[in-house]
């Protein structure tokens, strides 16, 4: 504990000047503090009987709130401030309102941990908040992309540029474990079998009607508007050429060369 001043104006001054630790320093200890009121100069002395009713009406505001429980800190009351936060102002907090913000520990005696929660990481303007350190390890560690759970198991995948348990990369519609098969596609983030995408996903050939593996190595397909081919079904409907990589006429469901579509505008 050591003495500070906390002024009307939030300003603090301190006898003692610490340095602040280094940022990658992740624990701090809290520091106790009293809110005080600074003398104010001479020539702006209000009404002294005027003050003596403010002071029996309602508490002195220090100007600074909690930046726990967000309500006004009192000037006289005990404070806890914690250095590593920022801006200076905030970093103020009722002693009962120093606690993990995931377990909700008291901390005002225990070392201190501070980090952006990791639902928040990347979101702007997110905020520090308090852990203990059990859960600022937690905090720290790499989530399952399915579960959200954090992943203690020395098991673990790193697909689709995030991590997961080894029981949780699964296929999304029928739960089937991908973490040993040869191929899956991904889809908004996640994993789909081979049999699900085929079935429920892929794309199904207006000519022949079976599903198109569109996947790497699967044969491509070739599409006109929301009307999609293998590139082997992808032939004249009347003298059955390929029509891959060369002019045609589609119309709806079918396509035809040009010679063919000739023939065909003729006869209607
Ligand atoms: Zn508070
Ligand atoms: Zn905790
Ligand atoms: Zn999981
Ligand atoms: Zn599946
Ligand atoms: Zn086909
Ligand atoms: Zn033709």
């Amino acid at each position: 504990m050591r003495p500070h001043r906390v002024s009307d104006s939030g300003s603090v001054s301190s006898r003692s000047s610490r340095s602040r630790p280094a940022l990658n320093n992740p624990d701090d200890m809290p520091d106790i503090k009293t809110m005080k009121r600074r003398r104010r100069p001479q020539q702006q002395q209000p009404d002294p009987h005027e003050e003596e009713l403010k002071k029996k009406s309602r508490p002195q505001e220090s100007g600074i709130i909690c930046r726990g429980c967000s309500l006004p800190l009192v000037i006289g009351e005990v404070v806890v401030q914690i250095g590593r936060l920022e801006p200076e102002e905030r970093s103020y907090f009722h002693p009962m309102c120093v606690i993990c913000s995931q377990c909700g520990e008291l901390l005002v005696d225990l070392r201190c941990f501070v980090d952006i929660g990791w639902e928040e990481r990347g979101t702007p303007g997110a905020e520090e908040r308090l852990f203990c350190g059990r859960h600022w390890a937690d905090n720290r560690r790499p989530r399952c992309a399915a579960c959200d759970e954090t992943i203690h198991q020395p098991k673990q995948v790193y697909e689709l540029n995030t991590t997961w348990h080894f029981r949780h990369f699964a296929c999304y519609i029928c739960d089937a474990n991908l973490t040993d098969a040869s191929t899956y596609v991904p889809r908004d983030g996640k994993p789909l079998c081979m049999d699900c995408y085929t079935q429920h996903i892929a794309d199904k050939c207006v000519a022949c009607g079976r599903a198109i593996d569109a996947s790497r190595g699967g044969g491509g397909k070739i599409s006109i508007q929301d009307k999609h081919w293998h590139p082997k079904c992808f032939a004249c409907k009347m003298c059955k050429t390929s029509l891959k990589g060369k002019p045609c006429v589609p119309k709806g469901t079918r396509v035809y060369c040009k010679k063919c579509y000739k023939k065909v505008a003729k006869v209607k």
